[in-house]
């Protein structure tokens, strides 16, 4: 039996009430509610994960989480505090938040401190420019190994990387399937390089403007294990479209 594809969607700062946010996941709910092949996860904002909580297939994370227990660190949110709240993703190291200035350092302390407290790491790696000799190789290896400097290799199943080349988020086309399967094939080798056969364990998905139309054929050919979506995950019916599209692949 072939492992269950995830798709996450990543709300950002949306929508503007918990009454929308509330009416979206409800939707996702019944709408996804027979799908056997593929975990839905959302992220939405921290206020309202404990109101979209609930006992459905449909899991929750947060969008960012911080590296320390407890203590004083104003405006922080620690993973113990989302782990009570019942979220069990969180993704790690969007490009936004590495623009706002989140280095690969903090990023490896939100790893482990994620792992420890239960929550399954969704960890943002890409390029800025897919150049044509290659640098992006060597950014996306960096990424990925920084971010995991802290896991014992037996641990490494736990975390999930998420391959999303910047100048492909938020834009008008997604990468082709081919291209993402070079990259998918990629990471998966720099983690075999470094972890030998547990290196297999790790999920690897795409992110960048997927849609209901290009879903399917990103994980088929690109040969992913998921997706991270950003704007269409915000539409219900849409998002419901993308989902069956990998379910029924
Ligand atoms: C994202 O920001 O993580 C993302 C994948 O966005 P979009 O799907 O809108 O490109």
């Amino acid at each position: 039996m072939s492992k269950k594809k995830i798709i996450i969607g990543n709300w950002k700062m949306n929508p503007d009430s918990l009454s929308s946010a509330k009416s979206m996941v409800n939707s996702l709910k019944k709408s996804t509610a027979r799908l056997t092949n593929v975990q839905t996860v959302i992220c939405p904002p921290f206020i309202y994960i404990s109101d979209l909580v609930s006992k459905s297939k449909l899991a929750i994370g947060a969008q960012n989480v911080f590296y320390e227990d407890r203590g004083s660190y104003t405006g922080e949110v620690s993973a113990a505090g989302l782990y009570d709240l019942g979220a069990r993703y969180v993704i790690i190291g969007h490009s936004e938040r590495r623009a706002m200035g989140e280095t690969d350092e903090v990023i490896s302390k939100k790893v482990i401190k994620a792992v420890s407290s239960n929550l399954t790491p969704v960890i943002c790696v890409g390029e800025k420019v897919h150049d044509s000799d290659g640098e992006y190789l060597e950014v996306v290896k960096k990424q990925v190994l920084e971010a995991l400097r802290h896991i014992k290799s037996t641990e490494i199943w736990k975390v999930i990387i998420a391959y999303e080349p910047i100048w492909a988020v938020g834009a008008a086309s997604a990468m082709t399937s081919h291209e993402v399967y070079q990259m998918s094939l990629f990471i998966r080798k720099v983690l075999m390089e470094e972890y030998g056969k547990l290196g297999v364990g790790v999920s690897v998905l795409y992110g960048g403007s997927v849609d209901a139309e290009n879903a399917a054929e990103i994980v088929s050919g690109g040969q992913v294990d998921g997706l991270l979506v950003g704007r269409e995950s915000l539409h219900p019916e849409r998002f419901t479209n993308l989902i069956k599209a990998v379910n029924n692949l």
